[in-house]
């Protein structure tokens, strides 16, 4: 797990490093507003920590700011400003949680804990994997190799149920019952039909197949 901490206090800087560390947490520590926000649009965190009182800017810009770029990583506010409207419009402005300098260090853990735990749990019901291929349902996008590729409604409805069972061998039956929800020939062609457009409009981003066909069987997704 990989957390942010922006905080120029050195002292408290350092204090939350170590409290983090010590719980096996990789920790990558900033002064400023501006560094911390560059790293966090770049990089991939599990959680971020962040001051109020930043030298360049203000905290809370920081975290309107990584949320108007799509930035979903959690966010605790970590501040000694302990007013009442300040919580409120931290969390107005897309944070997750708030605690109050100065902290206790426990404190500190279970409230980081508590949001990377749920934000894993979250991302987990949301994106669906396999080798180069991903799935956001909440969304509704589709991607290769982090190129983005559309996939009309049916494409897209088939191409989650391989996500959920890869690896699986699924029968054309399977696939129009729980796709389509209805229980059609399965000997017509329909399935093949729309396989054949999904892997036409992945190949150009991989050297992968996916979807493999086994004979008389049905098919299987697999990035091997
Ligand atoms: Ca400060």
């Amino acid at each position: 797990m990989r957390i942010l901490v922006i905080e120029d206090d050195k002292v408290i800087g350092s204090l939350v490093e170590k409290v983090l560390e010590k719980k096996e947490y990789e920790v990558d520590l900033v002064t400023t507003g501006s560094l911390g926000e560059e790293l966090a649009t770049k990089g991939k965190y599990d959680c971020i920590i962040l001051d109020l009182g930043l030298p360049d800017k203000d905290g809370l810009e920081v975290c309107r700011s990584l949320r108007e770029k799509q930035v979903d990583t959690p966010m605790l506010i970590l501040s000694a400003y302990d007013a009442v409207n300040v919580k409120v419009s931290g969390l107005d402005f897309g944070a997750d949680d708030y605690l109050t300098k100065p902290f206790d260090n426990e404190e500190l853990t279970a409230r980081v804990e508590a949001l990377t735990r749920r934000y894993h749990k979250n991302k987990s019901r949301e994106v669906l994997s396999c080798g180069e291929l991903e799935i956001n349902l909440l969304k509704r996008k589709f991607y290769v190799n982090d190129n983005e590729v559309e996939l009309t409604n049916n494409e897209f409805d088939l191409m989650t149920y391989f996500l959920q069972n890869q690896g699986k061998i699924i029968s054309i039956s399977e696939l129009a019952e729980n796709v389509w929800e209805i229980g059609f020939d399965t000997r017509t062609n329909y399935i093949n039909v729309y396989l054949s457009y999904i892997r036409k409009k992945i190949r150009p981003y991989t050297s992968k197949a996916y979807f493999k066909t086994i004979r008389k069987q049905g098919f299987k997704l697999t990035d091997e």
